[in-house]
C-alpha cells in the first residue's frame, strides 16, 4: 500500500492507495497547525500515524508548499512560514525510518498524478503541468522523472518574466512580490486574470468574466483573448526549451474550456517551429491531483 499526503495551508489530506488497482482505500483530512514547526510536524505525524495503523505501508510521498534546496536540505519559499529553513524531510525520515519517504511541491504532484494515471497518461517520457490558481507554478517530467533541479527551482515558471511583454498590450510595468517585474504569475494565474481586468474595469471574479463572455460581452471576450495570448506566450517559451509531449493545466483557470481552444491556436505563433502540435489538456484528477501525485512520487525513478 502507498501512502500520500497533500499538505495545504489549511488542511492536510492523507490517502492510502492500493499499488495494484490505484484505488484510494482510505482518505482522511485534518487541519494544518501552523503556529510553530513543532505543532506543524505533530499535525502531519497524526495523519501519517492514523493511516499507518490501518494498512501496511511501503512508501510515503508528500506534496507540500515550497521546495527543498538540495544544497542545504532545507525548505524554502513555503507559504506555511514555520516550515521555511527546516529540515522537514530529515525529520520525517527520523520519525519513520522503515519506509522510503519522498517530498515535492504541489505543481510537481500535479505533473506526477496526471503523467501516471491522468490526462498525460498517454505520454511516454515527458509532460509539463502548470497550475493556474491563486499563483502559477509548473512541474516538469522528463524521461519519467520530475525535474526538481539542484536548488528546487525546476518548473518555477511563475516568476520568469512574461515573454514579449509590452505595455501597450499587457498594461503598465508591474512589480511582483518576488522583487522582479512583470512575472508570468501576475498575468496567467487566476488572480492575475482578475488583476489585469481590474486595471481597466470594475473588479469582477474570473468566473463572472467567463460567464459574461459566454453571453457575448465583447469586453470580457477581449480580456479572455488577451489572457490566452499571454498564456500561449508562456507555454511556447517552455516548449522552445523542453518540448514536452503534453501540457496539462490545473487550478481554477483550467476549468474554463474556452482557454484550451484559444491557447492551442495561439501557441504556434510563439514557438520556434510553426508545426508544433503539443496538446494542451485539462487535468483529470481535479482537487485530488496533489494527493495522488504524492502517492506515486516515491515510485518514480
Ligand atoms: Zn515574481
Amino acid at each position: 500500500m502507498l501512502l500520500g499526503l497533500d499538505i495545504g495551508g489549511t488542511k492536510i489530506e492523507g490517502v492510502i492507495v492500493s499499488r495494484n488497482s490505484n484505488e484510494i482505500l482510505h482518505r482522511i483530512r485534518k487541519p494544518t497547525l501552523k503556529n510553530t514547526y513543532h505543532d506543524f510536524f505533530q499535525s502531519v505525524a497524526s495523519v501519517v500515524d492514523e493511516l499507518m495503523s490501518l494498512e501496511d505501508v511501503e512508501s510515503i510521498g508528500i506534496g507540500c508548499p515550497g521546495s527543498i534546496n538540495k544544497v542545504t536540505g532545507l525548505v524554502q519559499r513555503a507559504n506555511i512560514l514555520c516550515l521555511n529553513g527546516k529540515d522537514f524531510l530529515s525529520d520525517l525520515k527520523l520519525s519513520y525510518p522503515t519506509v522510503p519517504i519522498a517530498l515535492t511541491n504541489d505543481a510537481n504532484c500535479l505533473a506526477i498524478s496526471e503523467f501516471e494515471t491522468g490526462a498525460a497518461q498517454f505520454a511516454k517520457n515527458s509532460c509539463l503541468a502548470v497550475i493556474l490558481g491563486t499563483g502559477c507554478g509548473g512541474g516538469i517530467i522528463i524521461n519519467g522523472c520530475i525535474v526538481d533541479g539542484q536548488h528546487g527551482l525546476g518548473g518555477e515558471i511563475g516568476h520568469n518574466p512574461l515573454p514579449h511583454f509590452s505595455e501597450f498590450k499587457d498594461g503598465a510595468n508591474t512589480k511582483c512580490y518576488c522583487g522582479a517585474s512583470n512575472c508570468n504569475e501576475l498575468f496567467v494565474s487566476g488572480s492575475g486574470f482578475e488583476r489585469t481586468w481590474a486595471l481597466k474595469h470594475h473588479p469582477l471574479s474570473a468566473v463572472k468574466i467567463f460567464q459574461k463572455a459566454e453571453l457575448g460581452d465583447k469586453t470580457c471576450i477581449e480580456h479572455i483573448d488577451l489572457y490566452c495570448d499571454q498564456l500561449a506566450r508562456l507555454l511556447a517559451s517552455i516548449v522552445n526549451i523542453i518540448d514536452p509531449e503534453v501540457i496539462v493545466l490545473g487550478g481554477g483557470m483550467s476549468n474554463q474550456d474556452l482557454v484550451y481552444r484559444l491557447v492551442q491556436k495561439k501557441m504556434t505563433q510563439y514557438t520556434f517551429s510553426k508545426s508544433v502540435t503539443t496538446p494542451v489538456v485539462k487535468a483529470k484528477h481535479g482537487d485530488s491531483s496533489g494527493v495522488l501525485g504524492a502517492v506515486f512520487l516515491p515510485l518514480l525513478k
